[in-house]
C-alpha cells in the first residue's frame, strides 16, 4: 500500500480518474489507545466494520487482539492475519456446518445465541463439547441508535432466563450480551441494557462469567455530534459496579464504528455539476452506502489542487455514477460554491461500513487504497482536527 503525507499530496501526485480510498493508521491507533486506556475490560473489534487487512493489522498492533466475527470467512481472515488472536463467533444464527468448522478446525470456543434451537445446534455440532463459552444475547431498547438491531437479534429478557439456565448446564462459561444499536447517541442505552442484565441475574441467581455490552459507541458526523465518549464509559462503569459483580464477571465490549470511522476517506471527483447537484464518480453502490439509504451526512472538503476555493459555501446533494436513482446522497454536503467539473472532494468518516459495501454494479468499482498521515476531517479523539471542517 503506497503511503503519502496527506490527502492533498496524494491527489496532486496521482490525479485519480476513479475514486480512491485513504486509510489513516494514526487515527486507528488513537482510537484503539483511547479504548485500551479507558475501558475497564476486554475489547473486541467487530471485524465486519472494516475487514481490510491493513486495518486489522493496525488494530492488532495497537494491542487489541480479540475479534468479533460473524462468519467462517471472517474467522479465516483473522486466523490468516493474526493466527494467535482470539475470535468470538457472535452471530446468533449460524449453520451447523459452520459451527462445526469453527470449533473443530479453527478452535473457536466463544459462541452467541438467542434461542433454544441455536443452543441445541451448537451443542450437537460440537459433539457436546465441554469447553464452550456461550453468550445469551438479550434484546434491549435501541431507541437512541441510528441503526436499530433489536428487531432482528436478541432474546426477550423473559426468554433469556431459561436460556441462561440451559446454557449454564452445558457450557464451561456463560455470558450475557446486548447491542444498543449502531451510532448510539445517548449513554443511557448502556445503563438500561446493563440494568436489564442485572434483572436476569437476580432472577436466575446465575452470575455470568462475562458481561458483554456490545458495540454502538458513536463516531462524530456533522449532524450527529454525540457527548464525549468519556461519558459513555463512566455511565458503563457506574452501572456495572451497581451490579456488584466485580471480580466475578469480566466486562467485554465490541466496538466497530468508534475504532475505525475516522480513519477512512474517499476521494471523489466531480464529473458534472447541475446547479446544487454534483454528479460524482462514487456512490451508494460504491463506498458511500451510508450517505445514501441511511442518509448519513458526511464531512466534506474541496481539495484545492492549485485552484482557489471560494469562501462562499453551497449545500450540495451528491449523485453517484450508476444508472439507478437510489444512487443519490441527499446530504446536505457543504462545500465551496465554485466547485466544478474535475474538482476533487474528500469525503470523511468513511472508515466504518464503507469499503465492504462496494459492488460492481454498472461496471463501477475502484480498489485503489492508500495510506495517509494527515488528520481526519472530524475527530472524537484529536481535539484540534474538527477545526478543519467547514461549517455553513
Ligand atoms: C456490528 C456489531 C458490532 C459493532 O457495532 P458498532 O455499532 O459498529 O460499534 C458489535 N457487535 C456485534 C454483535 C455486531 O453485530
Amino acid at each position: 500500500m503506497q503511503k503519502f503525507n496527506s490527502v492533498d499530496e496524494l491527489v496532486n501526485v496521482i490525479r485519480p480518474v476513479d475514486p480512491i480510498y485513504c486509510i489513516r493508521p494514526n487515527s486507528i491507533k488513537s482510537a484503539c489507545n483511547w479504548f485500551r486506556k479507558i475501558f475497564p475490560g476486554q475489547i473486541l473489534y467487530a471485524v465486519k466494520t472494516n475487514p481490510n487487512e491493513k486495518v486489522i493489522k493496525y488494530i492488532s498492533e495497537s494491542g487489541i487482539k480479540r475479534f468479533d466475527v460473524a462468519s467462517i470467512n471472517e474467522i479465516k481472515l483473522i486466523r490468516k492475519i493474526i493466527p494467535e488472536a482470539r475470535a468470538y463467533y457472535m452471530n446468533t444464527v449460524k449453520s451447523r456446518e459452520h459451527i462445526r468448522e469453527a470449533y473443530f478446525n479453527y478452535n473457536i470456543k466463544d459462541f452467541a445465541l438467542d434461542t433454544k434451537e441455536e443452543l441445541q445446534k451448537i451443542i450437537e455440532s460440537t459433539s457436546n463439547a465441554k469447553d464452550l463459552i456461550l453468550y445469551i444475547r438479550v434484546s434491549i431498547s435501541n431507541e437512541h441508535a441510528e441503526i436499530d438491531l433489536s428487531k432482528k437479534f436478541g432474546a426477550l429478557p423473559s426468554e433469556a432466563l431459561g436460556l441462561l439456565r440451559l446454557a449454564k448446564a452445558h457450557a464451561f462459561e456463560v455470558g450475557l450480551s446486548f447491542h444498543v444499536g449502531s451510532q448510539c447517541m445517548h449513554p443511557i442505552s448502556y445503563t438500561k441494557g446493563i440494568r436489564d442484565l442485572g434483572n436476569i441475574i437476580n432472577k436466575t441467581k446465575i452470575i455470568p462469567d462475562i458481561i458483554n455490552i456490545g458495540g454502538g459507541f458513536p463516531s462524530i458526523y456533522p449532524d450527529l455530534q454525540p457527548q464525549p465518549l468519556e461519558n459513555y464509559i463512566s455511565e458503563i462503569k457506574k452501572s456495572f459496579s451497581n451490579l456488584k459483580l466485580e471480580n466475578k464477571s469480566e466486562l467485554l465490549c465490541e466496538p466497530g464504528r468508534a475504532l475505525v470511522a475516522e480513519s477512512g476517506s474517499s476521494i471523489v471527483r466531480v464529473v458534472l455539476r447541475k446547479k446544487q447537484k454534483l454528479y460524482i464518480n462514487d456512490g451508494t453502490y460504491g463506498s458511500l452506502f451510508d450517505a445514501g439509504v441511511p442518509n448519513f451526512v458526511l464531512p466534506t472538503r474541496m481539495l484545492a489542487n492549485g485552484r482557489m476555493t471560494s469562501k462562499k459555501l453551497t449545500a450540495y446533494s451528491l449523485y453517484g455514477p450508476t444508472c439507478d436513482s437510489i444512487d443519490y446522497m441527499k446530504g446536505p454536503f457543504v462545500l465551496p460554491n465554485n466547485l466544478r467539473e474535475r474538482d476533487y472532494i474528500e469525503i470523511g468518516q468513511l472508515g466504518a461500513y464503507s469499503l465492504t459495501f462496494r459492488t460492481k454494479f454498472n461496471g463501477f468499482y475502484s480498489n485503489q487504497i492508500f495510506e495517509v498521515q494527515d488528520k481526519p476531517i472530524m475527530s472524537m479523539y484529536e481535539k484540534d482536527s474538527s477545526s478543519r471542517y467547514l461549517v455553513a
